[in-house]
């Protein structure tokens, strides 16, 4: 009888290390995302880009890929809650539409889930140039994994590594559903306010990720 309850005693112990053990594991792997991106470009024949352009762009792809599989992206984006930005309204269905229709809100998790949803990404630029324009840095479409940049921004000195990986996310964030105020009727507008827009919220959070990091030394 001694050893038969001395062998339940080692069963129990082995069973409540891995009660505990499997916890531990999971919650690590829920904090780091599955993620990768591949950006390419085209430029249209009156654009310009910066010398080493393309290895610049390859760094700014492997700093979003970092930053979007980080628990500190998923830890920002769980904390926010965004305006509707009229993606409740939109006809486009290549992605989850996940809002609360009582308060009109998305939540951070929502949009973040949404970012998410495809563990391989591949984006196409198109550098174009826009004249004398300076008010935007490009456009999207939902859906589309095709979309604009245009050529000023890019000839800036400083940083432009980081700033193309926040321009891709706020583009990514419209491919996946989520629209300016200035694309829907009066009644919904929002400002570019980073606590409201879910493309200017996006945005920042890489940005201000990418910031700490570099001050930390980790990129
Ligand atoms: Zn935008």
């Amino acid at each position: 009888m001694k050893k038969i309850g001395l062998l339940l005693l080692i069963i129990l112990a082995l069973l409540a290390a891995n009660i505990f053990a499997v916890p531990s594991s999971n919650s690590l792997k829920k904090q780091t995302a599955e993620f990768s991106l591949d950006v390419s470009y085209t430029v249209n024949e009156d654009a310009t880009v910066p010398q080493s352009f393309a290895d610049t762009l390859k760094k700014a792809q492997q700093l979003l890929e970092k930053v979007f599989r980080s628990k500190e992206f998923r830890a920002a984006m769980f904390k926010q809650s965004y305006h509707d930005s009229a993606y409740s309204k939109s006809k486009m269905a290549c992605f989850p539409m996940v809002y609360d229709p009582k308060t009109g809100r998305i939540s951070g998790a929502s949009v973040y889930q949404n970012l998410l949803k495809e563990k391989e990404v591949k984006l196409f630029i198109n550098i174009k140039n826009n004249g004398p324009k300076r008010t935007t840095m490009g456009a999207s479409y939902a859906c589309n994994y095709k979309f604009t940049t245009y050529d000023f921004w890019l000839q800036e000195k400083g940083e432009l590594a980081r700033r193309l990986a926040r321009h891709i996310a706020h583009e990514f964030t419209h491919i996946k559903g989520y629209r300016h105020d200035n694309k829907v009727s009066a009644r919904f507008k929002w400002g570019r306010d980073v606590k409201e827009d879910p493309a200017y919220g996006v945005g920042n959070i890489v940005g201000e990720i990418l910031t700490e990091w570099s001050k930390k030394s980790i990129i």
